[in-house]
């Protein structure tokens, strides 16, 4: 991979080098037994390969689909090697920007933006998906560098409300962050039925108990700290982030976290693709329509 000089950009490789071999991956993610046809569930194929993207025709019903089909990658325009490129950059500890990324794999920055936003949308979608559940920890907190209750007034400071399962050892393990409507900087600071609404969205009531502390003072401190570093590594990698779509950042960061954690079977790159194999692409236009910082009752 070509690697813009003077960044210290040390991606790994997933040794797909081609649009064949990167097709076949997506394929035998999408099917990993048989063709399923999505329409009726027969499961065998003809397979078309006349077309730049390979099409699976239904043995009894005739349809056609393709493995991109309800994918991040669906109706792309960009090769399928350059999308595996930027979800190894991804994958990077601090991730990597769109202005990097677009160095690194030869597109516009536009272009670049627009699939790393997919990933993120992606990633934040499958991870909604998830609730926590056993013994969970609710903070009300601040993202901000180094905040503290004195500083509600701080111009870059985001009213947040984290959340987050625990080990045996007492660490922080699955991870959210979600802000808190606000004018950044305004002084807005989480509240009773800020911290309720997350803890009926994201949280399994049925097999969890829920500690919440919504006092800035008294706070699950590994949790805090977990907020503090997504904050040092966003702006590592970003400088600096628009409220607009900081939810969406914050996504990114929590779910690389979890990926990174040890246990399941499957590599980062592997749960990674999956998470893109299981969501539907996002539009630029939506993308830039998005409001991501909507109010937590109003998403619960
Ligand atoms: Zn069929």
């Amino acid at each position: 991979m070509k690697v813009h000089v003077g960044t210290d950009i040390q991606p790994f490789s997933s040794g797909y080098h081609s649009e064949q071999d990167c097709m076949e991956a997506l394929i035998a993610m999408k099917w990993p037994n048989d063709f399923i046809c999505p329409r009726c569930a027969h499961t065998r194929c003809s397979r078309l390969t006349s077309r730049r993207i390979p099409l699976f025709e239904c043995g009894k019903c005739a349809h056609q689909t393709s493995a991109l089909v309800g994918t991040i990658f669906e109706r792309t325009h960009l090769p399928l090697v350059k999308w595996f490129q930027a979800l190894e950059l991804f994958l990077l500890p601090d991730g990597i920007s769109a202005m990097q990324l677009s160095e690194v794999i030869q597109v516009t920055y536009k272009t670049a933006w627009h699939v790393l936003q997919r990933i993120r949308h992606a990633v934040g979608e499958f991870d909604a998906l998830e609730l926590l559940c056993g013994d969970v920890k609710v903070n009300s907190d601040l993202y901000a560098c180094n905040p503290s209750r004195y500083e509600l007034s701080h111009p870059h400071a985001s009213a947040v409300v984290a959340g987050c399962t625990v080990t045996e050892a007492d660490e922080p393990e699955h991870v959210k962050i979600r802000l808190v409507p606000q004018q950044r900087g305004d002084g807005t600071r989480v509240n009773r039925s800020d911290l309720a609404a997350f803890i009926r969205k994201h949280v399994d009531l049925d097999t969890s108990s829920v500690q919440s502390f919504p006092l800035a003072y008294r706070l699950y401190q590994p949790l805090r700290k977990v907020v503090r570093e997504a904050w040092t590594s966003l702006k590592r990698t970003y400088i600096a982030v628009g409220l607009k779509h900081l939810q969406a950042y914050l996504n990114e960061y929590t779910g690389r976290r979890q990926l990174r954690l040890p246990g399941a079977e499957a590599t980062m790159w592997q749960k990674l693709l999956r998470m893109c194999m299981a969501i539907p692409a996002i539009s630029y236009r939506c993308l830039i329509a998005c409001q991501s910082n909507q109010p937590l009752a109003a998403v619960a």
